[in-house]
C-alpha cells in the first residue's frame, strides 16, 4: 500500500541543513557559483553521473537566466500598457518569463476596453479635479443629480477587503469587472497589511483610496445605507427613477455588501432590476469575499458585453488576475530568489498546495496518503524504490522533477522531502523538494506574511502541474494565474475519513463561486446550470457556481 511503503521510506529524514534549504533563497549568482564549483572537480575527477546530472541543471538554469525577456509575451497579448516604469514595479513584465505560454488569448474587445477603461481611471482617478468634485458630492450627503452637467462623467466603486488574500483577490478581480461592466471607476482601500502588496495596475494613475475617504470601515449586512436595508425601508424603490427627480434625492452613496455567508440567503443582489438601481447612485461601497464575477454572468443587462470582452468564459480570472495583480517589488524579490535559486534549473515543475483550515482540519496522516495516491495514481510524482541505490536496470534518467510544496504546515514537506532524500525513484527521476515558508498559522493582519503569501501564489502559478486543495481560494488563484487545470485534492468524506477518490481534474481554469447568489427575481428554474451553457457546479464546492467553456 502507498502510505506502508511511504512510511519505510521517510524514515531517513534529511539533515538539517538540507531542510533548511527550503527556508530562504540565495541569489542565483550565488547558487550559480556554489553549485557550479564542485561540479567542476567533480566531473574533472571522476566524470560520474551525478555530475553530468547536475551540470544539465546547471546548463538549463544558464538558458533560463539568459532567455530574453523580449522573447516571452511581455505585454500578456496586449492585456498590459507598455506605459510603466519597468523598476516601480518589476514583476510586471517579468512574470511572463516564467509562466508557460498563455493557451488563452485575451480578445481584441477586451484589450480595446481595458485601454479605454485606464483612460477613464485617469480622467476621474485621485489626484484630478473631477475626483475633488465627486468627493464634495459625495461630502454634500446627496446622489448626484442626473440632471446636473458633471452627472455620469465619473462613478466610482470603493472596493473594502475581507478575509485572506485568495478571497481578496477574487473578489477585487470581480469589482473591476463590476467597473467595467457599469463605467466605474475602482478604488481600493489598502490597510496596512497589504501597503505596497499589489502595484498599480493602470498607467499613469492610481487605483488606491486616498487615505481621507471618509466611508471605509463599519459595514456590515445590517449597515442602513446597504442595498438591501434602503429596498427593505423603501429609501429606493424599482420603480421610481432616482428617488424623484433626477437621483439626486438619494443617499449619497450606496453600500452593496456581497459577503458569502449571506449571498445565498438574500435576493436582490444579482436581478436586473436591482442593478438598475444601483446604477443610480454614483458612489458604491463594496465589500465581498467571493469571486461574484460568476453571478454578474446572470445578469442579463451585462451579458452582450461580458460576451464581447470574453467569448471563451473559462479564462476570465486568467487574463483579468494576470492585467491586475502585480506583486510588489518586496513580494516579487521572494518570487525571483527563490524560483532562480530553487526551481529555474528543474525540467519540470510540479506545485504542491496544501491548504488545512482550522475549524475543518483534516488529519495530518489522511491528507498525505491522500497527496500520495493523487500524485502516484497520477504519474505526477515517480514512486520510490526503497532503497538510497540508484536502480540497475534501466538506464537512470537524467529529469530533474522539481516539488514546490506550498503549506503553512512544514511536516508535508519534511515528509516528502525525506522520501525522495533517501530513496531512488523507480524511474531514476531525480525529485528535489523545496518549501518557501511554513508560517503556521494565518496572520493576514501582517504585511510580511501577506507577502510571502503572494510570492507563493505566483511561485505555484509558474508550475507545470499543479496539485491544489478544494475550497481553497489560494489555490484558486494559483492555477487561474496559471492557467493550469490543477489536480485537485478532493474534500474529505468525514464519516470514512477518506476521500475515494483522490483528486479530480476541474472542467476550467476558473475559481469557484462558492456560495451562489438567489436568482427567485428569475421566472426561469432557479439554478442557472440548467439554462446557462457555460456554467456549472464546481468539483469541490457541490453548490458552488464556476465559468467553464
Ligand atoms: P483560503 O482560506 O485557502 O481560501 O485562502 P485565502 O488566501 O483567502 O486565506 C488563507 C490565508 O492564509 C492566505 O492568504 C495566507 O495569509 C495564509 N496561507 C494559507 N496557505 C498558505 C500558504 O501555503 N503559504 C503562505 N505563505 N500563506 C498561506
Amino acid at each position: 500500500m502507498v502510505t506502508d511503503k511511504l512510511e519505510e521510506a521517510a524514515a531517513g529524514h534529511p539533515p538539517e541543513a538540507e531542510k533548511r534549504r527550503g527556508v530562504a533563497g540565495p541569489g542565483a549568482a550565488t547558487v550559480l557559483v556554489l553549485v557550479a564549483l564542485p561540479l567542476v572537480l567533480v566531473s574533472f575527477f571522476f566524470g560520474d553521473q551525478t555530475a553530468s546530472i547536475a551540470a544539465d541543471s546547471l546548463a538549463r538554469l544558464h538558458r533560463f537566466k539568459e532567455s530574453s525577456p523580449a522573447a516571452a509575451d511581455r505585454l500578456l497579448g496586449g492585456l498590459l500598457s507598455p506605459d510603466f516604469d519597468e523598476a516601480a514595479c518589476r514583476s510586471r513584465y517579468e512574470a511572463s518569463r516564467r509562466w508557460k505560454p498563455s493557451p488563452f488569448p485575451a480578445s481584441p474587445y477586451l484589450v480595446e476596453r481595458l485601454r479605454r477603461y485606464e483612460a477613464n481611471h485617469r480622467r476621474c482617478g485621485p489626484g484630478t479635479a473631477r475626483y475633488r468634485e465627486a468627493v464634495a458630492q459625495l461630502r454634500s450627503g446627496r446622489n448626484a443629480d442626473a440632471d446636473a452637467d458633471n452627472h455620469g462623467e465619473c462613478r466610482y466603486v470603493v472596493w473594502l477587503p475581507i478575509q485572506g488574500l485568495g478571497n481578496r483577490m477574487l473578489s477585487l478581480a470581480s469589482t473591476f469587472l463590476y467597473a467595467l461592466l457599469t463605467a466605474r471607476v475602482v478604488l481600493v482601500h489598502e490597510p496596512p497589511e497589504m501597503e505596497g502588496l499589489f502595484c498599480e495596475p493602470f498607467p499613469g494613475t492610481s487605483w488606491l483610496l486616498p487615505p481621507d475617504f471618509p466611508y471605509k470601515a463599519g459595514f456590515s449586512a445590517g449597515s442602513n445605507e446597504s442595498y438591501l436595508n434602503m429596498l427593505k425601508n423603501g429609501v429606493v424603490r424599482y420603480d421610481d427613477d432616482g428617488g424623484g427627480g433626477g437621483g439626486g434625492a438619494l443617499p449619497p452613496y450606496v453600500y452593496f455588501h456581497l459577503e458569502q455567508i449571506h449571498l445565498r440567503l438574500q435576493n436582490h443582489t444579482f436581478c436586473e432590476e436591482d442593478h438598475r438601481v444601483l446604477d443610480r447612485f454614483n458612489w458604491m461601497v463594496l465589500r465581498s469575499d467571493s469571486y461574484f464575477a460568476v453571478a454578474l454572468f446572470l445578469v442579463p443587462a451585462y451579458r452582450a458585453e461580458l460576451d464581447r470582452m470574453f467569448p471563451a468564459k473559462g479564462s476570465l480570472f486568467h487574463h483579468l488576475g494576470r492585467y491586475l495583480f502585480h506583486p510588489g517589488n518586496r513580494a516579487w524579490g521572494i518570487v525571483e530568489r527563490f524560483y532562480d535559486g530553487y526551481l529555474a534549473g528543474a525540467d519540470e515543475r510540479l506545485g504542491l498546495q496544501v491548504r488545512i483550515v482550522p475549524e475543518m482540519a483534516v488529519p495530518f496522516d489522511v491528507m498525505y496518503e491522500q497527496i500520495l495516491r493523487c500524485t502516484w495514481e497520477h504519474d505526477l510524482l515517480p514512486q520510490v524504490t526503497n532503497t538510497s541505490e540508484p536502480g540497475g536496470a534501466r538506464p537512470p534518467s537524467t529529469k530533474v522533477k522539481a516539488v514546490l510544496v506550498v503549506s503553512l504546515k512544514r511536516r508535508y514537506y519534511e515528509k516528502l522531502h525525506g522520501v525522495y532524500y533517501t530513496n531512488a525513484t523507480a524511474t531514476g527521476e531525480v525529485v528535489a523538494v523545496y518549501q518557501p515558508s511554513h508560517d503556521g498559522h494565518q496572520r493576514t493582519e501582517a504585511r510580511a506574511h501577506n507577502e510571502r503569501a503572494l510570492a507563493e501564489i505566483y511561485l505555484l502559478s509558474f508550475s507545470d502541474t499543479l496539485v491544489t486543495t478544494a475550497w481553497s481560494t489560494f489555490g484558486y488563484v494559483a492555477h487561474a494565474l496559471a492557467g493550469l487545470r490543477p489536480w485537485q485534492l478532493a474534500p474529505l468524506d468525514w464519516a470514512k475519513m477518506r476521500a475515494d477518490v483522490a483528486c479530480v481534474r476541474p472542467a476550467s481554469v476558473e475559481p469557484c463561486l462558492h456560495s451562489p447568489p438567489s436568482l427567485a427575481c428569475r421566472r426561469q428554474d432557479a439554478d442557472p446550470v440548467a439554462h446557462v451553457p457555460f456554467v456549472r457546479h464546481c468539483e469541490d464546492v457541490h453548490a458552488g457556481l464556476k465559468l467553464f467553456d
